[in-house]
């Protein structure tokens, strides 16, 4: 019989909130879904569709598979609404602060490096008990209105969760930006997921999120689709008719110390032209660098990241992409003009600054080869390992 050991009642105060904001778990062996919800302590709707979820599960006991772990983010944070105490969460799961931190080393950072110390504990402690696949959605809203949408690596197995998901497919965000949970759990080998319900005070963000959990229960293969309540999230209209697949161009990071002010009025996915003015900083004006789609437009006080542009990619790029990677055609990238191997890094190119400004990167892309970084006249990127098909 499953059975949940830490369940929530109806209208809990956020500020009341333990780490573990539920489980519910059958006495079989089966797949590990672990949400996460408020790793930005703004954020607090995944929570509420956490908490509903938990309570639909407990009434309609359903045949169930697995474990699904749902656990707070940043609790500190969450308890006083707002998205951090002194550093981003969601920026600091990098593998040399999470080392020296379980070396006994005291991690430098402050209410953060103790919240992922938690939150490392829970999942590692889920991870330990389950042996079957594991998926981890990253419940987030944004600053700014707009359709739902997910945020991943494009490896093949998290593209499978996200093709599950309401909304937009949003690919390249590791290019962009590192210490995000979902890159360290992707880095594990497991399926990660961060998944955007729409603006921070939409009434409808928890029961997006709700939906996004219960989808990605029946992905996993936790739950039978058939056992999914009707009525979860609101109708496919609320959503209206944004891209279903998108890539990230181009980030606009900021400092604290920059000033920043986004221009009023944008929302996810609106269309923006090249030279379009976007927001202002202490520099003068910020321009659109390129034509395409604005993505997460900062309109709060804390956060890295001003605003994304992102462009619409077509359905049969991630066809065709999926077959590129099935036939293994990665392998002859160094063979392409421009793109030598790397003479350390295994699975790797160097890409020559000419070629690096064309066509050659779209490919690599599609062959599932990722951005590291580069130097002066080269870009070097990696093939990832994709997972084999359960
Ligand atoms: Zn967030």
């Amino acid at each position: 019989m499953p059975r949940n050991l830490a369940s929530t009642s109806e209208g809990e105060a956020v500020e009341t909130l333990t780490r573990v904001i539920g489980r519910f778990r059958a006495p079989a062996e089966g797949p590990l879904v672990v949400s996460i919800a408020g790793i930005h302590g703004n954020e607090p709707a995944g929570i509420h569709a956490c908490r509903r979820v938990l309570r639909a599960l407990e009434a309609r006991r359903p045949a169930f598979r697995g474990e699904w772990l749902a656990l707070a983010g940043n609790v500190a944070a969450l308890g006083r609404g707002r998205r951090f105490i002194d550093e981003d969460l969601n920026r600091i799961w990098l593998t040399e602060r999470i080392e020296a931190a379980s070396a006994g080393g005291r991690d430098a950072g402050g209410a953060e490096g103790r919240e992922r110390e938690a939150l490392l504990g829970e999942i590692e402690a889920a991870l330990a008990r389950n042996s079957g696949e594991v998926h981890v959605i990253d419940l987030h809203t944004t600053s700014a209105p707009g359709s739902p949408f997910s945020v991943f690596e494009d490896a093949l197995a998290n593209r499978r969760l996200a093709e599950r998901l309401p909304g937009s497919m949003v690919l390249g965000l590791e290019e962009h930006l590192q210490g995000t949970l979902i890159e360290y759990v992707g880095r594990l080998g497991h399926v990660a997921v961060g998944f955007e319900a729409g603006h921070h005070d939409d009434p409808d963000a928890a029961a997006i999120h709700e939906l996004a959990v219960w989808r990605t229960l029946t992905a996993a293969g936790c739950l039978n689709p058939a056992a999914v309540p009707a009525s979860v999230g609101p109708g496919p209209s609320r959503f209206g008719t944004p891209p279903r697949v998108v890539e990230i161009l181009y980030r606009h990071g900021v400092a604290p110390s920059d000033g920043f002010v986004m221009e009023p009025g944008f929302q996810n996915m609106q269309g923006v032209k090249k030279g379009e003015l976007m927001a202002r900083d202490r520099s003068g004006e910020i321009l659109a660098p390129r034509q395409g789609r604005v993505l997460m437009p900062l309109y709060q006080s804390q956060g890295s990241d001003g605003f994304f542009i992102v462009r619409e990619r077509r359905r049969i790029w991630l066809r065709i992409s999926t077959a590129m990677r099935r036939l293994g055609l990665g392998r002859l990238a160094p063979r392409l003009p421009g793109v030598e191997r790397h003479p350390d890094l295994d699975d790797a190119v160097i890409v020559r600054r000419r070629a690096a400004d064309g066509w050659i990167v779209g490919v690599l892309h599609l062959c599932g080869y990722r951005k590291l970084g580069g130097e002066p006249g080269a870009l070097v990127m990696r093939r990832r390992r994709e997972a084999a098909r359960p």
